[in-house]
């Protein structure tokens, strides 16, 4: 385990993944996008046909694919049986899908087996994710609870995926991302909570920076 976990949990869009990456760089830690790992799981049983609704399947296609995820240039990249990719899981039908795999507890429990592998791995940790700080690392010295209301975090997706050369409709998107909130935050497994022992952000007005800095404030404290 590592020495340091510090966790990350919120919403979809809440800005936890940007500020998870740019703590991570600033104290010299190893950082992990456990949403890419569901991501991940989801287009490999995608790629293989398999009932999205059949979860014996689902499990086989985890344990026999190899997964790869690695941070390069400020980013995880994430791997397949050796294939790249990193830009196919943020495609919306991926993102529609994963719904599937995040709700089965036998497909959670070997994702988070994977995160504490790699936690393992090294010294200091930043971890985001929905249940890193409830399930994954109820231990981790440091919790914060990103949230941000539902329009900001569309506009801010938005930005994001008319980036990555994607075509988007704000409402619908927002939709999309309060269908996401409803389902993350009302399944029986893991639902989307703040751990009790969590300190809770509100990134609405804040920018990438400000909200970093105040989890650094609040670590300091
Ligand atoms: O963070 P991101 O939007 O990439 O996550 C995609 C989906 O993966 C979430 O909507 C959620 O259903 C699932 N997820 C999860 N537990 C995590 C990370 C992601 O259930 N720790």
């Amino acid at each position: 385990m590592a020495k340091l976990v510090i966790t990350i949990d919120g919403p979809a869009g809440s800005g936890k993944s940007s500020a998870a990456k740019l703590l991570a760089a600033r104290i010299g830690a190893a950082f992990l996008d456990t949403g890419a790992m569901y991501r991940a799981a989801t287009l490999a049983a995608m790629q293989n046909r398999c009932d999205l609704n059949d979860i014996k399947q689902l499990e086989k296609i985890i344990d026999e694919t190899n997964f790869e995820f690695e941070m390069k240039s400020g980013q995880m990249a994430v791997k397949i049986n050796g294939s790249d990719i990193t830009e196919e899981i943020r495609d919306p039908q991926v993102t529609a899908n994963v719904y599937f795999i995040a709700s089965a507890q036998s497909l959670r429990e070997r994702l988070v087996r994977m995160q504490r592998e790699i936690a393992a791995e090294y010294e200091k940790i930043v971890t985001e994710g929905r249940d890193q700080g409830t399930v994954a690392f109820p231990d981790a010295e440091f919790k914060f609870f990103l949230t941000a209301d539902s329009a900001q975090r569309a506009k801010r997706r938005a930005k994001e995926l008319t980036g990555n050369g994607h075509k988007v409709d704000i409402n619908k998107l927002q939709e999309e991302i309060e269908k996401r909130d409803k389902q993350d935050t009302t399944r029986k497994i893991a639902p989307l909570i703040p751990a009790a022992d969590a300190k809770l952000v509100d990134t609405t007005s804040l920018t990438l920076e400000q909200v970093v800095e105040k989890i650094l404030e609040l670590i300091k404290k």
